[in-house]
């Protein structure tokens, strides 16, 4: 069974064919500046297995335009790595938003369409481009099952305790304001993930207290007991916790009003300073992107270094509070680019947990490649690195949906 998996941003497209038999990916591309007018103008990167990377110049003004390329890419002679799309056996996309209504992968259609459209208001940048994704395909593939995957749909478990701001309660109950957690397919893959692993071993993990952490250009943690999550650092939007690469997490919610007072700024402003403006790139004033914080710090910038240092301690406060959460520690999984691939920025964290049990060994962190674990033999507290595989995990949870569905119509 081929699953093609999409993630659909608000000008790019990337795509993953997953043959689900050996859960290798077939093709891989990615389509940018869809519907941006640029003198590079759009483009497709894209490459199947064992063939040679194809790249197209091509005017792509949406995302139908750009599904058709993508569509003539899959089933190039020269480049492609199916001969026709009827070789799709269903689509899997990842939607940012699934608000409180979807807890599962779900099956799409226009009712579930117009459920997920209802969510745009609380991911206004996300969902419009999610759907656009969606209908593309529907378009060009009206008969394919398309499967929606949310990034929040993994913490539907969290307790109230976790989810409830404490603002008054109509907020919550009028305007959906309350803690919705993202990344959660790849907090779901890492996590069970390091539970096999462990269960491998002997380890009994039917309660095993886990804190994942998914350091990328954005960035979170969970805490997850026996699997389930029970809670997760960002929030109502992407922008609460950790320290990310342009969002700064959490602060002190009156700086707001005393930033549009003092300077005038408007709520647009404001959203551009928190999302855009922020984190590394904030502290550092230079760049948003860890290799070149952690090369600038190095080279003696303090504010790279103030950047790397307020990223790791940040993220430690979480771990100490996660392992309060849950009464106890037994993993920590790092995940994401800068999880698996900065032993810097895994030791910064894991720095003064020794008093949990969770100490790194230097000679298994440094350079370590791969998924496997990074703690002392003889630590309490086993410190993982895990590569997440969102698309892998995508096209799984679809295919679930798709058999359900073809066991029922059998029934
Ligand atoms: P996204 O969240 O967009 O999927 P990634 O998970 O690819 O992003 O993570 C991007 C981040 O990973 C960037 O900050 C990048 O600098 C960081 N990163 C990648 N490789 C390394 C490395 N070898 N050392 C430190 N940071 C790295």
């Amino acid at each position: 069974m081929n699953i093609l998996v999409l993630n659909s941003g608000s000008s790019s497209l990337k795509y993953q064919l997953i043959d689900l038999e050996n859960e290798e990916a077939l093709a891989k591309g990615l389509a940018e500046r869809i519907g941006v007018r640029t003198a590079e103008g759009s483009c497709l990167m894209h490459e199947a297995k064992g063939k040679k990377p194809y790249n197209v110049s091509a005017d792509m003004p949406n995302h139908d335009v750009a599904m058709d390329v993508v569509f003539q890419a899959l089933t190039d002679p020269e480049a492609g790595a199916i001969r026709d799309i009827c070789e799709i056996s269903a689509v899997g996309h990842r939607v940012v938003h699934g608000g409180e209504g979807f807890s599962q992968p779900t099956l799409i259609t226009n009712e579930t369409l117009a459920e997920i459209d209802k969510c745009s208001e609380l991911a206004p940048l996300h969902n419009p481009p999610n759907l656009a994704g969606i209908r593309a395909c529907r378009r060009v593939m009206p008969d394919v099952p398309q499967v929606a995957v949310f990034d929040t749909a993994f913490f539907t478990p969290i307790p109230k305790r976790a989810y409830i701001y404490a603002l008054p309660y109509n907020l919550y109950k009028e305007y959906g304001v309350r803690r919705y957690g993202f990344h959660g397919t790849s907090h779901r893959y890492v996590t069970a993930r390091a539970r096999k692993l462990l269960a491998q071993t002997g380890m009994d993990v039917s309660e095993i207290k886990i804190v994942s952490c998914h350091l990328g250009n954005g960035c979170s943690a969970s805490a997850v007991v026996g699997g389930k999550p029970i809670d997760t650092s960002l929030g109502m939007t992407p922008a609460e916790g950790l320290v990310m690469g342009t969002r700064g997490g959490d602060m002190d919610p009156a700086i707001i009003p005393f930033l549009m007072r003092r300077l005038d700024m408007t709520p647009d402003d404001i959203d551009n300073l928190i999302n855009k403006k922020s984190g590394l790139l904030g502290v550092s004033g230079t760049s948003s992107d860890m290799r070149d914080i952690e090369a600038k710090a190095e080279a003696g910038d303090e504010r790279a270094a103030l950047a790397f240092d307020i990223f790791c301690y940040r993220a430690r406060k979480y771990v100490g509070a996660y392992a309060a959460a849950m009464g106890g520690i037994d993993v920590i999984v790092f995940t994401g680019g800068i999880g698996q691939n900065s032993p810097a920025v895994r030791n910064g964290i894991c720095e003064g947990l020794g008093f949990l049990g969770a100490e790194i060994d230097p000679r298994k962190n440094d350079g370590f490649r791969g998924e496997g674990s990074i703690s002392k033999d003889n630590a309490r507290v086993r410190i993982m690195v895990i590569p997440t595989d969102e698309e892998k995990m995508i096209a799984r949870e679809t295919a679930e949906v798709v058999s359900d569905l073809m066991a029922s119509a059998r029934r």
